[in-house]
């Protein structure tokens, strides 16, 4: 496929995608270190482009980011499974360049583990606790699919969307397998 062609279909799976007033976009870890960093891949490099376009290309919606956050010395089993990440104050830390002006302390939530428990849920009730949830980010199979199962917990009756082309996962393979489950659960897969 040539540049050309890639970008036309990207633009196209856009289409008919349009966020309401009042919407939540949950952005999950667009950290540097799942980028970049220490646990990214040079496939994921075009990921916080395509978030910034589908940003730019809506207007009147709320905006949450998650940011994982782990320190040196804690003792946890994800660290004792993946090399340190995310480690507070780093620049593996920070919301990519792409993403970083629409991060706020306000609309940012700090978690330790792969869900961000009660700082996302309610920092969405305080926007608007029947609003449909939008989300997007990495890792899919990991921290995505995880806080969706989370959100539908504590927001049982709202429509939750994942963004799949401005998802990716550990692996493309991984990516898949976490989109169909979630499709089978009845998240709104677009
Ligand atoms: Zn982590």
């Amino acid at each position: 496929m040539d540049l050309e062609a890639a970008s036309t279909t990207q633009t196209n799976a856009f289409t008919g995608i349009h966020m309401k007033k009042n919407n939540i976009l949950i952005i999950i870890d667009m950290q540097n270190d799942f980028i970049s960093g220490v646990l990214g891949s040079s496939d994921k490099t075009t990921l916080p482009e395509k978030i910034k376009t589908f940003i730019s290309e809506h207007d009147d919606f709320e905006m949450v980011f998650t940011k994982d956050t782990h320190t040196q010395n804690e003792k946890s089993y994800e660290l004792s499974v993946l090399p340190i990440h995310c480690e507070k104050e780093t620049g593996g830390w920070q919301i990519v360049n792409e993403l970083k002006e629409y991060s706020t302390e306000g609309n940012t939530i700090e978690k330790s583990s792969f869900m961000a428990g009660s700082g996302l849920s309610n920092k969405i009730r305080e926007i608007n606790s029947e609003a449909e949830l939008w989300m997007c980010g990495v890792c899919t199979d990991i921290c995505v699919i995880s806080n969706a199962f989370m959100l539908r917990r504590e927001f049982p009756k709202a429509k939750i969307n994942i963004l799949s082309e401005l998802c990716m996962g550990a692996t493309a393979k991984a990516h898949d397998a976490a989109l169909e489950v979630m499709r089978s659960s009845l998240f709104n897969i677009v």
